[in-house]
């Protein structure tokens, strides 16, 4: 044997490994297969937990939701081609929402993709994936593993975090090269995220205008949620008596029982405010785009943001604070000291009495128990079970469920609620949940409508697999929005939007193992909710909602285009 031939080497398999260990990557999701099967099985074997899934827009799910909860990139991981399109869902999902993830897949043969000769699962993906992501890139050589997960972690995590797609070629994997070098060419990501403050100019001016103001109100969004911030926007909130508005996924950074949420005296907060502080939110359509009739025309924006191409957007931003929104808490609440203030007492007495007319209206309407049930009747149910469970995490989807759910779950802590989020997606559903159950070690619920169900409903079976502690809530009303919809034109043939309302979700629990309910009554649905968190098993209920309950599209019924009407 030559020197050369005796030379230990490293191959492209174990670079990516132990470039992921060295870099905190500590779980992997995804689904098996060439030609990433012996990867899965070399990072099990170096200690990372490797969780495999049934459809790859799930694992890609998990991925993103353990980024947002973590404030480090998920890693999904793929095969070629289709399994690759199927985890870009996912990752534009991620992209959109502002969560750190990287997609890695593995691609077939660069010279046959590159000429069209018909690889098998033949895909330019780099060039596929370049729209929907925050960045993609291909790692071509077995020295740049190490640059390549470097790159894709920090890209992931830098500013508005986002999905990052990094491209393995076939023959990357097993290629190698000498040891120590190898080793050598690894790079540690040192301050991916670093703090960013804004100009303390743009400070003084957003605590003088809001010092000013004779209405304002703070709207607080998930990149503050991401942020961590609950500890300063708390002391802030509370010592300026500022009325807030959560945004979904902003829920619990203070608790939505606070007497300064506005949450339910919404449209009267956002059409008579003077001065609005968003906080980590976009003025995107689940702001109504800051715009008329929801907003006042006249009221002054400041916007807390980390994406300065962000500001003005929508609408003139009156003093833009453009900053990582941790370190821009810390500087608020320094010039707040120099000359408190409290927000005007007319105002809080304002805001007072529609929270608690709205209150009464929402009262009488829960007083309706009627069975079948309808979202009102159950989702307060659900309320009541989840608030003697403060920490387990809400995961919801849907349309009516979603929409509903939104206002009737109160939640206590920070980032403990993940849904549908700034796409609309739906499908999200087991994929966050088995993140949430993987990463935050407390139990979750993932309330889902019967339609938003079905995009990812297969994915029981990895959690029963895993053993997690994911209770699942099906509100089956037996359709998209609602379960009466007829077709008007072949009669006996199924409406558009239907779906089987006879349909048990919970026997399909049972076939892997799980727990399931059937759910007929409120009563029935708080025992069998009850026992199943405590149980810390899969398990799911079947709830059982009228056909006639819901409204067609949700809350978003104006964006729904009607035939002749
Ligand atoms: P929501 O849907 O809750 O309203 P959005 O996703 O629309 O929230 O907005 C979140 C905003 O927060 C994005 O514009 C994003 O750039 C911003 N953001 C994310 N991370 C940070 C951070 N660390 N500091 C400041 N802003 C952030
Ligand atoms: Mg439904």
């Amino acid at each position: 044997m030559s020197e050369l031939q005796q030379e230990k080497v490293i191959d492209g398999f174990n670079l990516v490994v132990k470039a992921m260990k060295i870099n905190k990557i500590t779980e992997i999701y995804g689904v098996a297969g060439i030609p990433v099967t012996d990867l899965m099985r070399l990072a099990q074997e170096n200690g990372i937990k490797y969780y495999g899934f049934r459809h790859e827009t799930s694992a890609g799910f998990a991925a993103a939701s353990s980024g947002y909860l973590q404030q480090w990139p998920g890693v999904c991981m793929t095969v070629s081609a289709p399994g690759f399109l199927n985890g870009m869902v996912a990752l534009a999902n991620a992209t959109t929402n502002g969560f750190p993830m990287i997609l890695i897949s593995g691609s077939s043969n660069r010279a046959i993709v590159d000429l069209k000769q018909g690889d098998y699962e033949e895909l330019d993906q780099m060039n596929s994936a370049t729209p929907y992501a925050k960045a993609a890139y291909r790692i071509n050589r077995v020295e740049d593993i190490g640059i390549g997960i470097a790159r894709a972690i920090r890209t992931s995590l830098s500013g508005r975090p986002g999905g990052v797609y990094l491209d393995l070629p076939a023959a990357l994997l097993p290629a190698v090269m000498p040891y120590e070098s190898g080793l050598a060419s690894l790079i540690t990501v040192t301050d991916p995220a670093p703090a960013q403050f804004p100009s303390e100019h743009a400070v003084k001016q957003a605590i003088d205008l809001l010092r000013t103001a004779k209405r304002p109100i703070v709207v607080i969004g998930k990149g503050a949620a991401y942020a961590r911030v609950e500890h300063d926007l708390k002391t802030f909130i509370e010592d300026a008596s500022l009325p807030f508005l959560p945004m979904s996924m902003a829920k619990g950074l203070l608790p939505d029982l606070h007497p300064l949420s506005a949450a339910t005296a919404r449209s009267l907060v956002l059409g008579k405010a003077d001065v609005v502080l968003l906080i980590g939110a976009r003025l995107n359509w689940l702001l109504s785009h800051g715009k008329p009739p929801l907003w006042a025309e006249t009221a002054k924006i400041i916007q807390l943001e980390i994406d300065s191409v962000e500001i003005d957007s929508n609408r003139r931003i009156d003093v833009p604070v453009v900053g990582d929104v941790a370190s821009t808490m810390k500087l608020i609440l320094k010039e707040f000291a120099k000359g408190t203030f409290k927000a005007p007492k007319e105002w809080l007495d304002v805001i007072s009495i529609k929270k608690k007319e709205n209150a009464e209206k929402m009262a009488s309407r829960l007083e309706n128990r009627t069975v079948p049930m309808n979202f009102f009747t159950a989702l307060s149910t659900v309320n009541k079970v989840m608030q003697t469970f403060p920490d387990a995490c809400l995961v919801s989807e849907g349309a009516n469920t979603l929409d509903v759910g939104r206002n009737l779950i109160d939640i206590k802590k920070p980032r403990h609620r993940l849904d549908s989020g700034t796409w609309g997606t739906m499908g999200i559903g087991m994929g966050y949940a088995i993140a949430a159950a993987v990463t935050q070690q407390s139990p979750v619920v993932a309330l889902e409508g019967d339609s938003a169900f079905g995009f990812s409903g297969m994915d029981v079976e990895t959690i029963c697999r895993y053993e997690l502690p994911v209770t699942i809530i099906v509100m089956n009303n037996g359709g998209i929005y609602r379960g009466d919809d007829i077709n008007r034109f072949n009669k006996g043939d199924p409406g558009v939007t239907t779906l089987m309302a006879s349909a048990r979700y919970d026997v399909m629990m049972e076939a892997f193992g799980g727990a399931g309910y059937n759910a007929t009554t409120p009563d029935e649905l708080e025992t069998q909710l009850n026992k199943a968190i405590t149980s810390g098993k899969p398990s799911l209920i079947n709830v059982l909602i009228d056909i006639h309950a819901g409204t067609e599209s949700g809350h978003l019924k104006k964006l729904n285009t009607t035939q002749g009407k």
